[in-house]
């Protein structure tokens, strides 16, 4: 654990927000990798295409800066990226389909594994994710999961890792209509619906989208390092974009469970 602002006031907490790729589940981890190539193949097309590892730099620069949006945004950058070299580009939505298809190929075992049982959930959740949900309901506190993932997923994942039921706030998710959706915009639902203070909203992500939008109405946010790939230990990209993004504190998973729980709710004096 890693504190990154010991002067904020902790304790008052009544609801959470949690982002859930690498936040809660590693269901889609190591969708980068598919991603990536599939964006270069794309632009390689292109008639001004720059060499192989130009095209490499410029889509993980894009796309890493848009992650935690929508994956909307970032194909609508492709799109743009296209044009930009002379090319005549699909529409955001079919580069969406696309890779979504490819990555489903990737991830498709791990869901049905889990729906069959063949795999453990506990395999494909953060470790120490159910022991904190469980110690928040505890706590009274109302939990909200909102994801850039596309929202029926969302909603099966959930179910799938047996975490549905923690988020009696709510699941959301991006909609085809992505306008509709934005973190932002649930974050705000959640202040004026529950008539809340900022002080009393309680944020965990991986991502800085996330992070910022809880800073931005006064928050309390948690940057999740997580390294989804070895389940161990920091991340340090993410640890780093999540210090920027004004994370207060910075953890690599929820295995120190106690010690994290002491220092959000600290005894009153
Ligand atoms: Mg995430």
């Amino acid at each position: 654990m890693e504190i990154i602002k010991d002067d904020i006031h902790r304790g008052r907490f009544k609801a959470a927000i949690f982002d859930f790729d690498g936040t809660i589940s590693l269901i889609r981890a190591g969708w980068q990798d598919v991603m990536y190539p599939y964006f270069v193949e794309v632009l390689a097309e292109t008639p001004q295409a720059e060499s192989q590892e130009q095209l490499e730099r410029v889509v993980r620069d894009f796309v890493d800066f848009l992650t935690g949006k929508q994956t909307i945004y970032q194909c609508m950058q492709l799109v743009e990226e296209v044009e930009k070299r002379g090319g005549v580009p699909l529409t955001p939505l079919e580069y969406k389909h696309e890779y979504l298809r490819r990555l489903w190929e990737q991830i498709e075992h791990r869901v049905h594994g889990l729906e069959d049982g063949s795999i453990e959930r506990e395999t494909m959740l953060v470790p120490g994710s159910v022991e904190l949900l469980q110690e928040l309901k505890k706590r009274g506190l109302t939990l909200y999961l909102a994801s850039g993932t596309d929202e029926p997923y969302v909603l099966h994942e959930a179910a799938v890792l047996g975490v549905a039921d923690f988020f009696d706030g709510g699941i959301y998710g991006a909609l085809e209509r992505y306008e509709d959706f934005s973190k932002e915009k649930v974050i705000q639902e959640i202040i004026k619906g529950h008539d809340l203070a900022g002080e009393e909203l309680l944020g965990f992500g991986d991502g800085y989208v996330e992070i910022e939008n809880v800073k931005a109405v006064g928050g309390y946010a948690v940057g999740v390092a997580s390294d989804e790939i070895h389940q161990k230990g920091i991340n340090e990209w993410k640890r780093e974009r999540l210090t920027k993004a004004g994370a207060d504190l910075i953890i690599p998973d929820y295995r120190g469970l106690s010690e994290l729980i002491t220092y959000l709710f600290p005894p009153e004096e």
